[in-house]
């Protein structure tokens, strides 16, 4: 079934762009999710890091050397928003209540609160003697017109071109982001994107394509696919629709410590090195001479099971920058290795993403009505599609300065 009926050309277009996070090329080709309404597929290169990196590039097509977003923390004590740390810090110790995980998650809603941070903000298992030292980088709300700062995102687009457009809020759940989307057809928007997550949330617990709950999840997406189109139709509007996503997940294989490896070293954190524990990574800032030797000495075991980046390879990963904003050196490591205890958890996951993008299980997917430009090789060419695309749209234009969103 095709979505654009033949022969009725000249009937108006709504152009939806859906994100379904996690939904990579390994899940695509071993689901055929959509396949009879979206024919035409491609796989496509994941951005290096995490959806904390992927969305922002997505949203700006600049890659975390411009856009500043590459783990959601980074060592950076002159720029720490939670400077106020160092003094609660001792008082704050691992056995303390606002470490249990449901406490954590208040404490981020309240710090979130306090600091009038609008994007995405949770504290993880960030120790707390940490935070002090650490910066944040998702302190706005991206999807919003100059939620980028300086970098022009989808939104600043939108509003420039005058198209009616609805972006969904991320803070919201499948269900009401799929209802708003068809809310805004219904309210004469022209130009849709869509933003769902909680397939990522089901891919980390159960990896599996063929798992119930995620083939349960995908039949969901394809019915209210369904119901968007005849949404559209109900309005005599034609869809054209593409899905994409972010990454895919590799199956948890083993765990390392890496954080016990540093420590062991003796050396300070703060005062010889800074370290952010990703998931899959471990970034290192190097603050005194003989630092560097120590810390690579002890994670030497360690190589079997990751490497460090060469700045040829920071460099093809669009995160290199010579300030070494992220960072002095990255080990990351080997598919399906996690580290842990982490800043981002003390259990592992069943799966897992933030590996080399060039693994099977990394690459993203994206899954189009109508012929996908093969130049759309990285998750950062979406941003050059959904321009040319909102470029090219002849539906009638917004003269409000703010721009037309549907609610
Ligand atoms: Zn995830």
């Amino acid at each position: 079934m095709n979505l654009r009926k033949p022969g009725s050309p000249m009937s108006r277009e709504v152009t939806v762009f859906w994100f379904i996070d996690a939904l990579g090329w390994e899940v695509v080709q071993q689901t055929d999710f959509l396949k009879d309404l979206l024919p035409f597929r491609q796989r496509v290169g994941m951005q290096f890091g995490y959806s904390s990196s992927a969305i922002p590039t997505i949203l700006s097509g600049q890659v975390p050397a411009v856009h500043g977003h590459l783990g959601l923390f980074r060592y950076a004590p002159e720029d720490s928003p939670f400077r106020m740390f160092r003094a609660l810090g001792p008082f704050l110790r691992p056995s303390c209540l606002w470490n249990r995980g449901r406490a954590r998650n208040l404490l981020s809603r309240l710090l979130g609160r306090l600091y009038g941070f609008t994007g995405y903000f949770q504290l993880y298992q960030v120790p707390f003697t940490k935070l002090a030292y650490m910066d944040y980088c998702e302190k706005r709300n991206l999807f919003v017109p100059g939620g980028m700062g300086t970098v022009e995102n989808l939104a600043d687009l939108l509003v420039r071109s005058g198209i009616r457009y609805h972006i969904s809020d991320w803070r919201l759940g499948d269900h009401r982001n799929l209802a708003a989307a068809r809310a805004a057809v219904a309210k004469g928007a022209d130009f849709l994107f869509i933003y769902t997550a909680e397939l990522d949330a089901i891919l980390h617990n159960t990896p599996s394509p063929q798992d119930p709950a995620v083939q349960e999840k995908l039949e969901w997406y394809r019915a209210e696919a369904v119901e968007l189109l005849n949404t559209c139709r109900a309005q005599g509007l034609e869809m054209r629709l593409t899905v994409f996503s972010d990454h895919g997940m590799s199956p948890l294989a083993s765990t390392v410590d890496l954080k016990a490896a540093v420590e062991s070293t003796g050396l300070v954190f703060g005062e010889d090195y800074g370290a952010c524990y990703d998931s899959t990574m471990l970034r290192v800032n190097f603050l005194k001479s003989g630092s560097e030797a120590a810390i690579k000495a002890a994670l030497k075991p360690f190589e079997e099971n990751g490497r460090w980046l060469s700045e040829a390879e920071e460099r093809a990963y669009g995160i290199y920058r010579a300030d070494r904003y992220f960072g002095d050196a990255i080990f990351l490591l080997n598919p399906g290795v996690q580290i842990i205890p982490s800043d981002m958890g003390l259990k592992p996951l069943r799966g897992m993403h933030g590996y080399a993008p060039e693994d099977k299980d990394s690459y993203a997917a994206i899954l189009s009505d109508g012929e996908v430009p093969p130049e759309v090789k990285h998750v950062s060419d979406y941003f050059t599609l959904m321009k040319r695309r909102v470029e090219t749209m002849d539906c009638p234009k917004n003269d409000d300065e703010g721009g037309w969103t549907a609610p």
